[in-house]
């Protein structure tokens, strides 16, 4: 039997209709920006499996920093317990996010990162008496898979069966300069008919919307209405976070910070899974009284894994390096170029670019979309090019380490794809 029978035989995989869909396609090994399949076939990793592995695949900094840790320390409880690899990670941490950010809290993933946010937001103003039972969210967002998440996520399509079970979400549309006002607007008429405890957003680039861009300027002035009604603003930087937009996080683009962060995903550069929820001193100190009931208790069995905190060190001493940042701007050149090349192209409707990612939205019909889709993913693939088009956007997010021939090649198959639609 191949892989893929074994596979098949026993594994249920995510966001997948096992009635429709087409095997699963075996990786056996991935180094710098290429996969590489049981039948020895590459592919450029042009999302950096889901924008987590930024320094490269099995990056020998990192693998070498968590093997050290294995051999040290694996695992201990980090309720009443403490280790080196948790403390230096938060210190290195707090070095690189927004200055007003003082304490950090562990979970497993982005979801739980955001669920937790969350529930620091509503036990944040139950803490000081006041019941507070409604969160805003921006229409399209999407925050993760668990239900607090899943309830501030716009992008509902999927989420039928569990709608009745939500958390309760008022929206607003993300703010551009033509509707900055009519978003304040919207905002104001909330805040007046709700009792709102936080807003949750993806800092300038709404990633699984289609990498979707707003401007720093609306998004400031949503912040500000917000804190100015002491509502908790959460900034979801699961995808944007540790460079991915140019600068360290999405947020520093802003003159308002939020008051909790999520980070995961590239967090521990794609080696193995964690996350950070991060506050500020205010939001810490809501939490500290003599009665034990307004204490955080929330925890994860794997909270702080040491192998999870070596792989974020290693990788925030890899995005720290002049070389990765290097690397950075050599890639936002080059998409520059690229959106250059590809304008006035009649088969594109958009293109953008921010940091490392490149977005490309297709002028078809909506009919033909999935299918649209499907077609282009699968021509990317027998390409040897791993590209996942959302919807009708075809977006590149590709590995720091990609080097200038592979990013060519997947500029070459995007540019031949077009033929296709
Ligand atoms: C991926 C993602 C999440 C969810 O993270 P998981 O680790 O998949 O649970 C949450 N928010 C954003 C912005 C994401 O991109």
């Amino acid at each position: 039997m191949t892989l893929s029978e074994r596979d098949q035989k026993h594994i249920w995989h995510p966001l997948t209709q096992h009635q429709t869909a087409a095997p699963p396609i075996p990786i056996i090994q991935a180094k710098g920006a290429v996969l590489r399949d049981e039948n020895g076939k590459e592919y450029i990793d042009g999302i950096a499996s889901w924008y987590t592995a930024m320094y490269g695949h099995c990056n020998p900094v990192i693998a070498s920093r968590v093997a050290l840790q294995m051999l040290t320390l694996d695992q201990v409880v980090f309720t009443g317990f403490t280790h080196e690899p948790a403390v230096e990670l938060s210190e290195k941490l707090l070095n690189i996010l927004p200055e007003n950010q003082k304490k950090v809290f562990f979970n497993d993933n982005g979801s739980t990162a955001v669920e937790a946010g969350i529930k620091m937001a509503l036990q944040y103003h139950y803490n000081k008496g006041e019941k507070r039972n409604t969160l805003i969210a921006f229409e399209e967002g999407f925050h993760g898979d668990t239900f607090g998440a899943m309830s501030v996520s716009g992008l509902s399509v999927y989420n039928g069966p569990f709608e009745d079970f939500f958390l309760k979400v008022e929206r607003i549309p993300t703010p551009r300069k033509e509707n900055i006002d009519e978003v304040l607007k919207k905002l104001q008429e909330i805040l007046a008919t709700n009792q709102c405890a936080g807003f949750i957003y993806e800092p300038l680039v709404q990633g699984a919307a289609g990498m979707k861009f707003h401007e720093a300027e609306g998004l400031d002035k949503i912040i500000t209405l917000c804190k100015e009604n002491d509502i908790v603003c959460i900034a979801d930087e699961v995808m944007t976070g540790f460079g991915k937009t140019g600068k360290h996080f999405a947020s520093q683009y802003l003159e308002s910070q939020p008051d909790i962060m999520c980070l995961s995903k590239a967090l521990t550069a794609g080696m193995v899974a964690m996350s950070i929820t991060s506050c500020t001193q205010s939001i810490f100190n809501a939490f500290l009284d003599n009665d034990i009931a307004k204490g955080f208790f929330h925890a994860h069995t794997y909270s702080a894994n040491p192998l999870a905190c070596a792989a974020a060190i290693a990788g925030i001493d890899l995005l720290c390096s002049q070389e990765m940042q290097d690397n950075i701007e050599r890639i936002n050149k080059s998409h520059k170029a690229f959106k250059a090349n590809i304008a006035g192209n009649p088969k594109i409707k958009a293109t953008r670019v921010l940091g490392v990612i490149l977005a490309i939205d297709l002028e078809v019909t909506m009919e033909r979309y999935g299918v649209t889709r499907n077609k282009l993913f699968d021509f990317f693939m027998e390409k040897g090019v791993f590209l996942r088009p959302l919807g009708n956007t075809i977006y590149v997010l590709p590995p720091y380490v990609i080097s200038d021939i592979e990013l060519q090649k997947v500029y070459d198959v995007i540019k031949e794809s077009l033929l296709l639609v």
